[in-house]
């Protein structure tokens, strides 16, 4: 995973209590975090670690664009992000993800901060996004949709 070593942040060895950084995450970014939602997109990310009596503050800034599917045409379209997000961090024997609060192992004493990145973009997607063009067209009754994988389990269901 070399591509996202630059997001490694090094708790341990921090040079003052206070420390900024500074990325602009693409679709190089999107495709080595290999995510769910998020496959290509621009953003420009800040964070700033604070370091406070056993714990550090991470505090991320983010903004520009991600690109998602439309839920009406299913084409490509344009997701504007900016966000701001916390994440404190301790150090710990193993490591520990809450969503929250993250233990990370004392020895190595480093974060990489790329999945706490997707993570925060993923999460200010809305959970209906459309094309505004998409949007203004009279919705028309729809056909009752079933998951063809929840139809594969029904038949599995019923042989037995
Ligand atoms: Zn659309």
């Amino acid at each position: 995973m070399g591509k996202l070593d630059g997001y490694k942040v090094d708790l341990k060895g921090l040079s003052s209590d206070t420390v900024s950084y500074h990325w602009q995450v693409d679709n190089d970014f999107f495709s080595a975090v290999q995510g769910p939602e998020i496959k290509r997109g621009l953003l420009d990310v800040a964070l700033r670690v604070k370091q406070t009596s056993g714990a550090y503050e991470l505090e991320f800034q983010m903004k520009g664009e991600v690109e998602v599917t439309c839920d009406r045409c299913l084409e490509p379209m344009s997701q504007p992000i900016e966000a701001q997000s916390t994440l404190k961090v301790v150090m710990g024997d193993d490591f520990a993800d809450d969503g929250e609060l993250v233990t990370i192992p004392e020895k190595d004493g480093t974060i990489n901060v790329a999945w706490n990145i997707y993570e925060f973009a993923a999460l200010q997607i809305p959970l209906r996004h459309v094309h505004p063009e998409c949007e203004a067209v009279e919705d028309a009754p729809e056909e009752e949709k079933t998951d063809p994988r929840w139809d594969e389990l029904k038949k599995i269901l019923h042989k037995q």
